[in-house]
Order: C-alpha cells, then structure tokens, then sequence
C-alpha cells in the first residue's frame, strides 16, 4: 500500500494564487420534471466561512450535494481548486478525502467507538496504522473538547458529543473544505452551543466551510458571507456586516423575521 505521505501528497492541494477553493457557476439540477437549482453560482474562497440559509425545501443540501458529487449538477460547472470536477465521478473519491460533510444526523457507526469512528478513514483511504490512526483520533478528539470520550459508543454520548465525534472524524482527512448541513438542528438547545463553538473555532483558524444552519447567532459570529436561497435560486449573496447591518434582501428579510 502507499504510505500515509504519498497518498496525501499526491493530488494537488494548493490552490492556485488567488483563485478560490469552489467555484460554483450557473448549476442546474432537477429531480424527474421538478427543477430544483436554478443556475445557483457562489465562489468560496480559502478560509472563508459561508453560511446558507433558505426556507426547508429550497435546495440547500442537494446544492451541497452537488459540491461533494453526492448528486452530479445537470448544467453548469463546479471547480474545485480550478479544477473542474462537475460531472466527473472519477473525481469522487479525491472530492471525499478533500471534502468533509457533517450532517444532521451525525451518522457514526454505532458499533464503533469514538476513536475507532474517527481512525477508519485515515487507516482506511490513507493507510495510515492502526497506532499513528489513534494518536490522530486522540488529538482530535481533543481538539472538540471531549479528551475523555475516546473509548465511549455512540449511544453512551449526548447529541452534542456525538456530533463533536462527526465532525473529529471529517477532520482526520485533514480536509480542505467542510460541509456542515444544519448540524445543530437534530440536537437539544443546550448542546447547540458545544458544537457551534467547535465550528466557530475551526472557522477561526481558518477552516474554509459552508454551514447551512438557522443558527443565526453562529452566522454573526462566524461567518465571512451569508449566502440567501430560496425555491432553488440564490437570491442574495452578502458580506456578513452588510448583512445583519440591515441591507438585506426583501426576501430574505422576511425569512430572518420567520426564524428570529
Ligand atoms: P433544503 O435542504 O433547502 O431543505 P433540499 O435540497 O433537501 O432542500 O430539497 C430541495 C427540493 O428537492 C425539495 O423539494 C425536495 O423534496 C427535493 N429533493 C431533494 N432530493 C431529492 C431526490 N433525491 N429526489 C427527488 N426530490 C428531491
Ligand atoms: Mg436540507
């Protein structure tokens, strides 16, 4: 097998000066008859934080579906450090090591235990030993603030714990973008709050993410640009300040005043 180094090294992980990360542009994609994105562009560069907010059902997560091939994009152009990598599923499983996706569900084997959660991939995809794998899972795991959890399963941790232990396991494939797709919306109000600063954090030291959340206190804090969907189209792309500064959108407006 390649070692741990050969495979991490051998796709190109700089991106070109200047340039952004992502680069949607004009995507389109539908399900049977129904279009469901409508020519949806955004550009994301390295270590910004974008949160996408829209009403339930206006293609928050198939647009983010399209970004890690989960669902390849019917028109339009996805670039991944300039690259274009829209329809070519060949390109999946560099997108997945390069890409990390928390969900609302958490989604953790359950059989597994915390670390052995977060070490699968790394020994997995990049061959990494089962020793080296658990100092990386050790470190991470104290990275969300739950050093102590390494050996505990998924149904002996909080929501708050087990989301803590997804997003340590995205982060073992030292990503270069992460997907967060409303990540606190399955969870009791009193573990929101851990886990928005582990992703406030990681946004801090400069983890490029897009994050659909309603969370809008986690928006003001973290993020760079707020990016406005609804029925499939992106109706406002805006700086953060200018946003909650009260330039807003009509539409989007009406959406902060439903949620607030
Ligand atoms: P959001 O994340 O903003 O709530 P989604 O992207 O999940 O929205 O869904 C947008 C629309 O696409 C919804 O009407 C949903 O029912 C539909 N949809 C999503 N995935 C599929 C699918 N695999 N097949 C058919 N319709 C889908
Ligand atoms: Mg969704």
């Amino acid at each position: 097998p390649l070692s741990a180094e050969a495979v991490m090294t051998s796709p190109p992980r700089t991106t070109p000066a200047g340039k952004p990360l992502l680069e949607i542009v004009g995507i389109d994609k539908s399900f049977g008859s129904t279009q469901i994105l409508k020519c949806c562009s955004l550009e994301v560069h390295p270590r910004e934080t974008v949160v996408l907010i829209g009403p339930s059902g206006s293609g928050k997560s198939t647009l983010l579906r399209c970004v890690n091939l989960l669902e390849p994009a019917d028109e339009g152009n996805v670039f991944f450090r300039g690259e274009d990598i829209t329809r070519d599923l060949r390109n999946a499983p560099r997108l997945r090591r390069e890409i990390g996706m928390v969900f609302q569900n958490f989604e953790l084997f359950q059989h597994l235990s915390a670390a052995e959660n977060i070490m699968l991939a790394p020994m997995k995809v990049l061959g990494l030993s089962r020793a080296d794998a658990h100092d990386v899972a050790l470190d991470l795991l104290k990275k969300v603030h739950i050093p102590a959890k390494a050996d505990s399963y998924p149904d002996e941790l909080s929501g708050g714990q087990q989301q803590r232990v997804a997003i340590a396991r995205a982060l073992a494939m030292k990503p270069a973008l992460m997907l967060y797709d409303e990540p606190t919306s399955a969870l009791d109000p009193e573990m929101i709050r851990e886990v928005l600063d582990v992703m406030a954090e990681l946004s801090a030291e400069g983890m490029t993410s897009i994050v659909v959340t309603h969370e809008m206190g986690f928006a003001r804090r973290a993020a760079d640009r707020i990016v406005f969907m609804e029925a499939g189209e992106i109706v406002e792309t805006a700086k953060s300040d200018a946003f909650f500064g009260g330039t807003v959108n009509a539409r989007a407006q009406r959406f902060l005043e439903q949620i607030l």
